[in-house]
């Protein structure tokens, strides 16, 4: 990997990263936001990443592991190991690290300050592996474009920025200081990114796996941490219309940036 390469990977996470701040500003601009209007923005997002994941990351690893592999069986393998791998790792550091989820399978508003708090943890943990894709994206140049990645996990900042700085002002926080801290935890995902790019520097032949890893990782994070806090149960075909509409805009820049 070259040191631009390394430079302009940090610098997409930063500027991915910052864009949870721009979100944060979103309680500057309405003085209440109803739940259900923020878990529709969500699902949006959980639909773009879930796109991102298969098409940035799990579909070209998938296919430059069996290109390089000379037994199907065992690319086939060491894929899915690589998948689970990052399952497994994601997943683990969720275990270790005290978080919470709202009980109701929905956001706030949480009015006691150490719930909040231990919800904001779980969006800044699950940062961390966004991050790591986007590092590992940069680090794959040579596979695939890491443009479209970057940016649906951008987009999908603005929404989770949001979140956060509603759950601490509905928590007693003060405004300008609740969005002020959607921006610090946004910041998380260029230390994933750092994480990610290390990753890569690995050598060639560790990148697919880096890439198949990295995918296993953002699915875990859609499906554990964002649908089930999101996708309503009175409102299900509204939540799945807003999971399509971001899996479709995803789709279309994936392949928009393909080159
Ligand atoms: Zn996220």
């Amino acid at each position: 990997m070259t040191d631009n390469t390394f430079i302009d990977g940090f610098l997409a996470a930063c500027l991915a990263g910052m864009i949870t701040g721009v979100g944060g500003l979103g309680i500057f601009l309405k003085k209440r936001y109803l739940k259900s209007q923020i878990n529709q923005l969500l699902n949006i997002a959980a639909g773009v990443m879930l796109a991102a994941s298969f098409f940035s990351l799990l579909v070209p690893s998938m296919n430059e592991i069996v290109r390089h592999g000379n037994d199907i069986y065992v690319s086939a393998f060491k894929y899915a190991l690589a998948v689970f791998g990052g399952v497994v790792l994601i997943w683990t550091l969720n275990v270790l690290i005290p978080h919470e989820h709202n009980e109701m399978g929905h956001h706030g508003p949480h009015f006691d300050i150490k719930k909040a708090w231990l919800f904001v943890i779980a969006i800044t943990l699950h940062k961390l592996p966004e991050g790591l894709a986007v590092g590992v994206a940069y680090g794959a140049e040579t596979i695939i474009n890491p443009i479209s990645l970057v940016i649906g996990i951008a987009a999908h900042n603005i929404p989770e920025g949001l979140t956060i700085a509603i759950s601490l002002m509905a928590a007693g926080t003060k405004r300008w200081k609740a969005a002020f801290t959607a921006f610090l935890i946004g910041l998380v995902q260029p230390l994933g990114a750092l994480l990610g790019l290390g990753l890569m520097n690995f050598g060639y032949g560790f990148i697919p796996y880096g890439m198949a890893l990295a995918g296993g990782t953002l699915l875990f994070v859609v499906i554990n941490e964002i649908l089930p806090e999101t996708y309503g149960t009175k409102d299900n075909n509204k939540s799945a219309a807003a999971v399509f509409v971001g899996f479709i805009i995803m789709t279309y820049l994936t392949m928009v940036f393909k080159d």
